[in-house]
């Protein structure tokens, strides 16, 4: 990561079939932290953050006309929901696409065009098992007891034109260019399944449309009006019409992607279609991270069993940043984990109420009533802590390093107790020396989590730095009731 000049970064475009919650929620945020991060170092103007809203298909159209008003309104309401919640969690993307926006449309069928023109893209017959729930044909092997899996029901048989794409010929050079490092798959563990995928043979080239009678909400197919772009090119593409591919300042500036942050259950069209398409495209590789799947409360999250998050519920109880905080330190990035909701408020009053807010009404009252709120902020530890685990996605490890330096403080105070030390004039010097250490380290605490909680982190330097230091009115992290 040296001479890094520029940083992009991206979550996958939610589906608007769904509604914000707290998987999509993880996935913002770590992108967020990267983000804050990266313009910490690099400067605002050379970060790109890009998240948003995949909008078309026919169970958005569906669901559009159960609720009585047009696919475009149900997108609008949808989007503005997920646009609403990261507002509301303080997310700091700098764009947010809709691939209903009339600039990625157009975008599309230009890449549609150029496509078909390098031959990627033939007409053909397409006969398969159709699940109407996945929106999706399905093969054999994916099916359980003759049923798709998700939706236990069984698939159609279906025939019908489709426009291909030619994934076969692209196979063998996806697989040279993840084993080069040409195209980065992190962690190591997803990057053997995708080569496993590749070896198995069973990447069938993909319709990239579909016949207007079985979706009939999309772009249409440039050539051929009997179809619509099926999701495919329509919803990945969104990584670089955004950056208005292909003349945009911004594309040529920003691509490739040095994020994508994605789950697991997209990496195949991640880590095989989308590579793909940017090789028939001529356009260099991103890099992707997938995070671990996580349960809530040890069960999986569903519809049925009304365990759903809203991103919003957590923000009214805890904030926008702590609520970053509480879900980024429950595991590690990559892992799969279990996410411990019902213990949130337990966690915060120990992480953030005991732990940092205690020390700074401890080191804050102390240098107030033994130093008259006089503390030399020039000689304060510029450096912060955690800069290594955030570049290499260890965003937990990140907080437990600056969590260390917390223990360390409340420690140091316990051992030294300065309130003995303040009994003498002879301690004086030592008295000095060791609040001005506590604060110079408190100080490092801020300016290191400023990626995850920059508002809190403003708040502590401003306590830190002004003239006379004096012990916050209101404590920076009230205690809540369990
Ligand atoms: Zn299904």
């Amino acid at each position: 990561m040296d001479k890094l000049d520029k940083f992009y970064i991206t979550t996958p475009i939610y589906y608007v079939n769904d509604k914000p919650h707290i998987g999509h929620a993880y996935t913002t945020i770590l992108a967020d932290v990267l983000a804050r991060f990266y313009r910490s170092q690099i400067g605002d103007e050379n970060v790109y953050f890009l998240t948003g809203t995949d909008e078309h298909g026919a169970k958005v159209a569906e669901s559009a006309e159960k609720q009585g008003i047009s696919p475009q309104e149900f997108t609008d309401q949808v989007s503005k929901e997920f646009s609403d919640a990261w507002k509301n969690l303080d997310i700091s993307n700098d764009h947010f696409i809709r691939t209903t926006d009339k600039k990625h449309q157009q975008a599309v069928v230009k890449i549609l065009e150029k496509l078909k023109e390098k031959g990627a893209i033939y007409e053909g017959d397409y006969n398969g098992l159709y699940c109407v729930g996945c929106e999706k044909f399905i093969t054999n092997s994916e099916l359980v007891d003759g049923k798709c899996p998700d939706h236990n029901k069984k698939p159609q048989e279906l025939t019908e034109k489709n426009w291909f794409f030619k994934l076969g010929d692209f196979l063998p050079k996806i697989k040279k260019a993840i084993e080069s490092g040409e195209l980065m798959i992190y962690p190591e563990t997803r990057k053997n399944e995708v080569l496993g995928l590749i070896d198995k043979q069973e990447l069938p080239d993909f319709s990239i449309s579909r016949s207007k009678d079985a979706v009939n909400w999309g772009i249409d197919l440039p050539w051929d009006d009997s179809q619509k772009v099926y999701v495919w090119i329509d919803a990945l593409c969104n990584y670089i019409t955004a950056l208005d591919y292909p003349d945009g300042k911004d594309f040529k500036k920003f691509w490739p992607a040095d994020a994508h942050f994605l789950a697991l259950e997209i990496l195949k069209f991640h880590a095989v279609y989308w590579p793909a398409i940017l090789m028939a495209l001529d356009i260099p590789l991103p890099k992707l991270n997938i995070h671990g799947f996580f349960t809530l409360d040890g069960k999986k999250m569903s519809k049925t069993l009304g365990n759903v998050i809203s991103p919003n519920d957590l923000v009214d109880k805890y904030g926008p940043e702590v609520t970053k905080y509480l879900i980024l330190s429950q595991f590690s990035f990559g892992s799969e984990s279990d996410i411990k909701v019902e213990h949130f408020t337990e966690k915060y009053n120990a992480d953030l109420v005991n732990g940092l807010g205690n020390l700074v009404n401890r080191v804050t009252n102390m240098i107030e009533q033994y130093l008259d709120g006089k503390i030399d902020s020039d000689q304060f530890n510029k450096q912060i802590v955690g800069g290594e685990e955030i570049k290499n996605l260890r965003f937990r490890e990140a907080l437990l390093t600056i969590w260390q330096l917390i223990q360390k403080g409340n420690a140091l105070i316990d051992e030294k107790k300065p309130w003995q030390l303040a009994k003498d004039e002879a301690n004086k010097e030592e008295l000095n020396k060791l609040l001005q250490e506590l604060a110079s380290d408190l100080h490092v605490v801020a300016l290191s989590l400023k990626p995850f909680m920059p508002s809190k982190a403003e708040e502590l330097i401003k306590i830190l730095t002004a003239k006379k230091v004096i012990k916050p009115e209101q404590p920076l992290f009230p205690r809540l009731s369990e």
